[in-house]
């Protein structure tokens, strides 16, 4: 019998395991069908030039009975896209357990214009359903909620989002919304993103923005100054990464009409078309927003990263190459000139306490992707990762997007037909103007691409698996979320939270890169972790088979 790959007396970082062995290991230990499933979505990346990028199974049910990382379709629509705007009260309606998801859990930043201007983001609003309204219907319950709400904060915008146990008794939500937006004479909608849909909070991110579209974008048509004017998508603020991108726009002299959703407003939102380009950022959760707006309004999208100071660099030259513009241009070259001394010097000081360290990186549906440039940065090499909710075209680049299989639960999220608004349509340049610069529009060649061969991809990991790749590889540090975060620490392996920092952050733009690469050097030398150590190497573990069928 060969010998397990697993060398429980591991303390070291490793690159020379034999990733195919590692993951027969983990697959054997599931019962046949499972195994089958799981196979889709775990590869090893293969190596040699050429290589077609793999298939992947992705945006599919996790099996009942792994513990996931994933969180729910209300948690993507409330925590993560509405979360960070400060001038909408968001009322969840349900149970106030969900209510979990509405207190800021991932630490999103903001900053009111001034003392005066609403901000709304430290409350958490919720109609705190009980037996009674789950047997006699809610709907009298929210209504009165929405009262409350305006009559103690007066906001212009109040939303309403559907949990599980309102989906299940059937509160029409949308028609009490319809009900008291006529009466309190304000903006009020609700968002049906009970967290059974779909199969992970994807699918709250897309009625999230179905809901924005419909009922805020393109109410107010006012121009505001500048002459270079941007909407950034996919960029949440949090540990004030949206402060930092701010500053660089503004020395830039390029103008940010909104951002979604990072330190944002419901009035940005509503004047975003008047915006000439969207740059995303998540490629997951707002891309449909930016394809929206093209199709109605007339605005193209790219796609940028303003984690890792190159890539922040490459993303400003990107930004001022679709404006054509010289003066521009020179303009995001003086500030690239001025930024990166300080950002080279701090990577001249840390890389030599992390190269050649070993990242893993599991979380959301880009961030493991972005974040591996400023591992790079450091000369480490990330030796694993991938996405909690991401589909297909995340990890294999959009070419696939139209092979992707639309199952039932996709189809279950309403795709908004949108056309040209006929009197706000504007288009910003032909398609010809557009590839004149060389520059590729609407593109995203995905994570698979940018990982180095004989890595691991995984889609969905589990906490299973997550312990098996410890054990495996003793990675340096691990990237994941706040569910993952004392298992990975039990097993002397430092932790970095990528969807709320920890205590830490800014990490995008340049300065932010400075703040990363001094915390990644402090927490992948740091001799405590070697103090702790993992239940394999303190305890023999049973171990079973299944028997042959
Ligand atoms: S899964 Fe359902 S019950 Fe649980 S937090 Fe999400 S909406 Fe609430």
């Amino acid at each position: 019998m060969e010998a397990p790959v697993t060398d429980t007396n591991r303390t070291e970082s490793t690159h020379d395991v034999d990733l195919d062995k590692v993951r027969s290991e983990i697959l054997s230990k599931y019962p046949t069908k499972v195994a089958r499933k799981r196979a889709k979505q775990i590869l090893v990346k293969p190596g040699g030039a050429g290589t077609d990028i793999p298939e992947i199974g992705a945006n599919v049910r996790t099996v009942p009975g792994i513990l996931t990382q994933r969180g729910c379709c209300y948690a993507g629509c409330k925590g993560v896209i509405l979360g960070p705007t400060r001038d909408v009260i968001n009322i969840v309606h349900g149970p106030i357990g969900c209510g979990f998801y509405a207190w800021l859990t991932r630490r999103n930043q903001t900053r009111p214009a001034s003392d005066d201007s609403p901000n709304y983001m430290p409350y958490c609003f919720s109609t705190d359903m009980q037996d009674e309204n789950i047997v006699f219907g809610g709907e009298k319950k929210l209504k009165q909620a929405i009262q409350e709400a305006y009559d103690i904060f007066h906001p212009q915008t109040i939303s309403v989002f559907s949990t599980c146990p309102v989906g299940l008794i059937g509160d029409d939500i949308h028609s009490v919304c319809r009900e008291m937006k006529e009466t309190l004479g304000i903006n009020i909608f609700g968002f049906s993103c009970e967290g059974y849909k779909g199969v992970s909070q994807s699918a709250g991110h897309h009625i999230a923005n179905n809901g924005i579209f419909q009922h805020v974008v393109g109410l107010d048509d006012t121009i505001r100054g500048g002459e270079f004017r941007i909407n950034l998508l996919g960029e949440y603020n949090i540990g004030g990464d949206a402060f930092e991108i701010e500053r660089i726009l503004d020395e830039c002299g390029i103008s940010l009409i909104s951002t979604f959703s990072g330190n944002s407003t419901m009035e940005q939102f509503a004047n975003s078309h008047t915006a000439d380009l969207n740059v995303v950022m998540c490629h997951r959760s707002i891309t449909y927003m930016a394809e929206m707006m093209e199709k109605k309004y007339g605005m193209p999208w790219i796609k940028i990263n303003f984690i890792g100071a190159r890539a922040t660099a490459q993303s400003l030259r990107k930004i001022a190459q679709y404006f054509e513009d010289d003066s521009l241009t020179a303009r995001v070259e003086e500030v690239i000139a001025r930024e990166m001394p300080a950002v080279n010097e701090a990577m001249e000081a840390n890389r030599p306490l992390c190269e050649g360290k070993l990242a893993m990186l599991f979380v959301g549906g880009s961030r493991a992707h972005h974040y591996q440039e400023l591992f790079s940065e450091l000369g480490m090499k990330t030796m694993a990762a991938g996405y909690e909710f991401a589909h297909r075209d995340d990890y294999e680049g959009r070419q696939v997007l139209s092979s992707i299989k639309v199952d039932a639960d996709s189809r279950n999220i309403e795709e908004l037909s949108v056309e040209q608004d006929p009197d706000k349509y504007r288009l910003r340049k032909t398609e010809e103007e557009l590839t004149s610069t060389g520059q590729i529009y609407r593109e995203y060649d995905g994570l698979i691409a940018d990982m180095k061969p004989n890595t691991f991809v995984i889609d969905d990991i589990s906490q299973y698996e997550t312990e098996k790749l410890i054990e495996a590889i003793k990675p340096d540090v691990f990237c994941a979320g706040i569910k993952e975060k004392y298992i990975i620490q039990k097993s002397g392996v430092p932790m970095k939270q990528l969807h709320s920092y920890d205590y830490g952050g800014p990490y995008a733009g340049f300065k932010g890169a400075i703040n990363f690469y001094r915390e990644i050097a402090r927490m992948t030398n740091s001799k405590v972790w070697s103090y702790v150590k993992a239940p394999w190497e303190k305890e023999p573990e049973l171990t079973a088979t299944y028997a042959a069928a």
